[in-house]
């Protein structure tokens, strides 16, 4: 038997930034019981065989407009700021991406102007007062051509399911501008960790004496041997209700890495960029919209900066979820939502579980939303703790067998 004052289900952000402040700030002994064979969930990067450093579970661009949070994990890591660039590829070449004025300027073939543009915009959009779903947010801004061009087969390939069936929110979060502002991402602070997100959830665990991780385990294999105070379950919530309501809906991915060295790349006659050796392609993002069964390329180098003359591209397959598959995509469509709000009214009503995270509670956060998240819930363990209602079990004598 082991015995801890915190079980924590899941090594991703959430329960890391749970672990970390129970052990540090309140002297508790944590568990943390991963699956995978890292921590860091869907966070996590790595060096491949090339020596490049690449995020294995998609790409992962840090941005907050928080200074909490920022502050927050400026504990663990120093930051390089980026500028993350994106563009989509179509009909046989790149289009600026999200779209903007040097779009438009592409589309008609000549140099225009901000009003113009605007002016463009007000004539094909479709005037619907509240947009209802994701095909209505995106014609109401820019009309047909310019939804069918940049997300209407993205947004199918991604979902297997029409931009109609999905929330506004899913295409509504891509900015549209009439200026050449051509960033993806507006928050006032986008940077990645300097030395990568692995070596930051790594300091995170240096700096917290009572947490103990166990990778590799499935949590419903070692529940029954855990006494524990308080359960952070951040795995999926249908998952830990035994599927009592049915199975909720994820969108999950495949990944294909290729890796380029100078040689290859010259050899597939992409000898220099802008000026820059060792890319394979112009920016750290392209979009395939209508074209192959991937819906993006992503080099993630762009944005590291990584000294090296190798290169990795990833291609990204939107999949099926089933067992055995990661349940990347919480579905954003009001069917799934009827399922989650059924689960969510008990998990409501667990007093000694808290579910924090992107799957205990079945909505796409950013990773700072989940930092946020995971910040203000330790408040509420704290407050619990001071108070008397959440006695601490076993302070630092947390004794972890062989699992
Ligand atoms: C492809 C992709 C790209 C993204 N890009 C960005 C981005 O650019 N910027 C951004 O801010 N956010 C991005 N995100 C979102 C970001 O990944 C999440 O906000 C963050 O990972 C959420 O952390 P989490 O701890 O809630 O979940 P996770 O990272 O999923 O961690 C949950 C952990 O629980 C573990 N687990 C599940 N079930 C069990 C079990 N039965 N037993 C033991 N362990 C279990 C899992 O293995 C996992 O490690 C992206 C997400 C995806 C999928």
């Amino acid at each position: 038997m082991i015995t801890c004052d915190y079980l924590i289900v899941g090594g991703g952000f959430a329960g890391l930034v749970m672990a970390e402040r129970l052990s540090s700030e309140l002297g508790a002994s944590c568990l943390v019981i991963e699956q995978r064979e890292h921590i860091g969930g869907n966070c996590h990067d790595e060096y491949d065989d090339h020596g490049v450093l690449v995020h294995k579970y998609g790409p992962h661009y840090f941005r907050t407009n928080s200074p909490r949070i920022r502050e927050y994990l400026s504990r663990f890591t120093e930051w390089l700021s980026c500028d993350y660039k994106i563009l989509s590829h179509s009909e046989g070449r790149f289009w600026k991406f999200p779209i903007n004025l040097n779009t438009y300027e592409q589309i008609i073939g000549r140099d225009s102007t901000e009003a113009e543009f605007a002016a463009y915009l007000e004539r094909v959009r479709v005037p619907i007062a509240k947009p209802a779903n994701s095909e209505e947010v995106i014609v109401s801004q820019v009309g047909w051509e310019l939804y069918r061009k940049f997300f209407e087969g993205y947004t199918l390939k991604q979902w297997k399911r029409h931009p109609r069936e999905l929330d506004a929110s899913v295409c509504g979060r891509i900015p549209i501008r009439t200026n050449r502002d051509d960033r993806y991402l507006v928050d006032e602070f986008q940077a990645l960790p300097k030395a990568g997100y692995h070596r930051m959830f790594q300091n995170m665990l240096q700096a917290s004496p009572g947490v103990k991780v166990l990778l590799k385990t499935d949590f419903r294999e070692v529940l029954p041997h855990i006494k524990h105070r308080h359960l952070i379950y951040t795995g999926p919530v249908d998952l830990f209700y035994h599927h009592r309501f049915g199975h909720l809906p994820y969108r999950s991915l495949r990944f294909e890495r290729e890796s380029f060295t100078p040689e290859q790349l010259r050899a597939a006659g992409r000898p220099a960029i802008s000026g820059r050796e060792g890319f394979w392609q112009p920016a750290m993002q392209v979009n395939y919209p209508n074209d192959h069964g991937f819906t993006r390329i992503v080099e993630v180098k762009h944005a590291t900066r990584q000294q090296t003359e190798n290169t990795t591209i990833v291609r990204e397959f939107p999949d099926d979820y089933q067992d055995g598959k990661v349940p990347y995509y919480p579905v954003p469509a009001s069917d799934a939502k009827a399922i989650y709000e059924k689960y969510r009214a008990l998990a409501e009503q667990e007093s000694r579980v808290s579910f924090v995270g992107r799957l205990a509670t079945y909505r796409y956060y950013n990773m700072d939303q989940v930092v946020g998240m995971a910040l203000t819930e330790y408040e509420k363990l704290k407050t619990r703790t001071e108070t008397g209602h959440l006695h601490r079990l076993a302070p630092k004598t947390l004794k972890i067998q062989a699992a």
